[in-house]
């Protein structure tokens, strides 16, 4: 007997609330059906009945896919949680749990059966294969860049260039443009000539008539597999105590604190190992993978064949292709960033969130998660641990380990003959005074630099400022040059000679005189990374200097290249921002240089300390290796300041001691949980009345309401910006979001624990 047809809500892969569509009776949540929109096919996921909705008038569903409901229950859970916490729609989280080659955003009555390439069998899958394949194997895991992928030589990749197509090209051609184009302009070149089914000559003459270009791709892990397997070290005393510390199989919280090179990551392998042998998965975070290498490096060597990574980098050719790859390809340890934490991986019986305190984990757009918080909350789902590790953990974290709720786990030592760095301090007031004029290098930190260079060992200058200039300013008006759309001033490139907006992109040719009042007294203001650059060039004429930061690593691949040859030694001076801090080891760095270690505590930012702390400390760690003592030297106008005296002592438990509670009497978390309310909108009195009228609405008891107020920077890309921040309990701010939840279009946002406040 045919069931009978009741209204079921269907979800589609776009971020609107579900629709209503006639489905059968008992049909599970979460399987996957086809469904008519308009008169276009779509998929969406079946959520249960809609008993509110009447019958009449509903289209019925057109096929249900899959035999069984599609991601696995214990994420189900998780998405519904994370809507409800992050006061957004399931639909907003569905595209970074689950891949679009499974859950496309549309399915056009042509392409329905062309969602993902069988490289093997050379044809096209179809949805229902893909979820067939995906039930058979729980392994298989989505946008995934597979280890196959990153072995070997290094490959291709073949952009469209955005030209607009000539009149003529022929048939052969015209079918590598539509291909790329479906796959969202790029693809891998050996998918794009199976897919298109060209030859290679067709790809030349597109390159030659500037309509694609290719693209190779530094193959950073394939180079370094080479290098060799892990050796397993002997865990020591203190590595097994923390190892022990963690019980398998249960639900619980482990907060993982030691310095760089304590050796936290064997802590995390042996634990893996074990998780591994008793069947079950891994799902491991790390702040972002171009930056750690040698841990693929390690996990490949000790877990070969059954680690697989994910990449936030991956455009939609690549992960679209990635699914198909992982086909029969399973893996048993799923390494990713900030969205794997919503991985449809199954029976996880470990979760490791390594660098936990990284910002990188909190996403700064819509749907704003947090994957760290997320990793807490799906261990509990799994009733699995979580070890959460860091040397500079965040304070909400270190705070729940005071208290109890967190286990804290502690590597006091480096293994065997790893020292820690020295670390001094230069007051730059005091090199002021002595220069009488403004010091990019102080003479310690120049004679340093002038004898690591002739001992042929590197060192490493930190300035957390991209561009030439910071900014220019009229000596006659006093006027900086900003950007037109937004509240900030341009920096001055030299490269390229632009002024160029760091928020909206915007750039100028610099003008000659001041636009304001017409005199030629325009001059730069701050020093950034390339003005250093040039400045040590101008010092070292003999020395390999190179550049690491947003503008010189802009094209993919770039970073891991620069890294790669610094690790190699095939650099003396290396000069960048923050993105030096971390991860990697440098092999014959042992001098550090912070030109100013005091610039991230100017923003007006309750955790300005604590990110200058962790920072100060983590770049201090790339310092001296086994045999090779580390220098490290801040240059600071405050020397004074509690994160730059516990960043010289290298004590982080001090500083959080002394941190913690200013905290508490300010209000601020960990002590309580902040709700920031963001409004946008075309002129500040509208984003100002939309957040006057919502905190009206407020309803809620034991909460503290600030503003509105002008957001820190209040205009960008021509939209006024204005915030309204509750402080109160988890379960108050909650109540708010039930109470008052906003509307999806709008002017209003929702931040919830927020970590940036610009
Ligand atoms: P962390 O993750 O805390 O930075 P790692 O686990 O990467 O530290 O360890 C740093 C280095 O020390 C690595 O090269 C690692 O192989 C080595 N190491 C770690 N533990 C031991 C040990 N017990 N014996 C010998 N070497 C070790
Ligand atoms: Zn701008």
């Amino acid at each position: 007997m045919t069931p009978a047809l009741v209204p079921t809500l269907v979800q589609l892969n776009r971020p609107l609330p579900p629709l209503t569509y006639l489905a059968p009776e008992g049909l599970p949540a979460w399987v996957r059906v086809r469904v008519k929109v308009r008169n276009s096919a779509a998929v969406g996921l079946a959520m249960g009945p809609d008993p509110g909705t009447p019958a009449v008038k509903l289209r019925p569903i057109e096929a249900v896919l899959d035999p069984f409901p599609l991601p696995p229950p214990a994420l189900r859970e998780l998405l519904a949680f994370a809507a409800r916490y992050y006061g957004c729609l399931e639909a907003h989280l569905l595209p970074l749990a689950l891949p679009q080659a499974l859950l496309p955003r549309w399915e056009t009555e042509d392409d329905g059966q062309r969602l993902a390439f069988f490289r093997d069998s050379g044809r096209w899958a179809s949805l229902v294969e893909l979820g067939e394949a995906w039930h058979r194997d729980p392994s298989i895991l989505p946008t995934l860049l597979h280890r196959q992928d990153l072995r070997g030589a290094g490959f291709t990749e073949v952009h469209l260039t955005g030209r607009p197509h000539p009149p003529r090209v022929t048939p052969a051609q015209a079918k590598v443009l539509l291909t790329l184009e479906e796959a969202g302009g790029a693809l891998m070149e050996p998918d794009l000539l199976a897919a298109a089914a060209v030859g290679p000559s067709v790809l030349a003459t597109l390159e030659k008539r500037g309509l694609v270009e290719r693209m190779k791709r530094m193959d950073l892990l394939g180079q370094r597999r080479e290098a060799g397997r892990d050796r397993v070290v002997a865990l020591s005393a203190e590595q097994r105590t923390a190892l022990e510390g963690v019980v398998l199989g249960a639900f619980g919280v482990h907060l993982l604190q030691g310095v760089t090179g304590s050796g936290k990551t064997e802590v995390y392998l042996a634990l893996a190992e074990r998780v591994l042998a008793a069947g079950m998965r891994v799902l491991w975070l790390v702040p972002e993978i171009g930056l750690t290498p040698r841990l693929l490096d390690r996990l490949e060597a000790r877990f070969p064949g059954r680690v697989a990574v994910g990449h936030a980098g991956l455009n939609a050719g690549e992960k679209h292709g990635d699914v198909v790859r992982l086909l029969g390809n399973g893996a048993d340890l799923f390494v990713g960033v900030r969205n794997a934490v919503l991985a449809p991986l199954r029976e996880i019986g470990l979760v490791v969130v390594d660098e936990e305190h990284e910002g990188s984990y909190k996403s700064e757009e819509h749907p704003r998660i947090h994957a760290r918080d997320l990793a807490v909350k799906r261990a509990q789902l799994e009733g699995c641990p979580v070890v959460l590790g860091s040397a500079t953990p965040s304070l909400e974290s270190w705070h729940a380990a005071q208290t109890g709720r967190y286990k804290l786990l502690r590597l006091r030592e480096r293994p065997a003959g790893v020292t820690l760095p020295k670390v001094e301090i230069v007051d730059l007031r005091d090199a002021f005074r002595a220069a009488r004029r403004k010091v990019i290098l102080a003479p310690t930190l120049m004679q340093a630099l002038t004898e690591n260079l002739a001992r042929g060992e590197q060192s490493l200058l930190l300035l957390n400022r991209r561009g030439y200039e910071n900014f220019w300013m009229c000596r006659a008006c006093g006027k900086a040059l900003g950007c037109p759309h937004c509240a900030i001033s341009l920096t001055y490139h030299r490269g390229d000679f632009r002024l160029r907006c760091h928020l909206c992109g915007f750039e100028t040719v610099p003008p000659e005189a001041c636009p304001e009042c017409g005199a030629d007294h325009l001059r730069g203001v701050g020093e950034g990374t390339e003005q250093v650059e040039e400045h040590l060039a101008g010092c070292f004429p003999g020395a390999r200097i190179l550049r690491l930061d947003r503008d010189t690593t802009r094209r993919r691949g770039s970073l891991e290249a620069g890294l790669l040859a610094a690790e190699q030694g095939q650099v003396d001076l290396l000069v960048g921002t923050q993105m030096l801090a971390k991860g990697h080891t440098f092999p014959r760095l042992t001098l550090v240089g912070v030109l100013n270690a005091d610039q991230g505590l100017k923003v007006a930012d309750f955790r300005a300390s604590e990110r200058t702390f962790q920072l100060l400390t983590q770049v201090a760690g790339r310092a001296g290796r086994a045999d090779l003592p580390g220098r490290v030297i801040l240059q600071t106008y405050s020397p004074d300041h509690p994160a730059i005296t516990f960043a010289l002592a290298q004590d982080f438990e001090g500083f959080a001691a002394s941190e913690l509670p200013f905290r508490e009497g300010l209000g601020y978390p960990p002590f309580t949980a902040l709700s920031l309310y963001r409004a946008e909108a075309d002129t500040p009195r509208e984003a100002r009345e939309a957040l006057e009228a919502f905190r009206q609405r407020l309803s809620v008891p034991g909460l503290r309401v600030l503003g509105p107020l002008e957001a820190p920077v209040p205009r960008v890309r021509d939209r006024w910006r204005m915030h309204l921040l509750l402080k109160g309990g988890r379960g108050a701010l909650g109540e708010v979001l039930r109470r008052s939840p906003l509307p999806p279009a709008g002017p209003l946002s929702l931040d919830r624990d927020p970590m940036q406040f610009g």
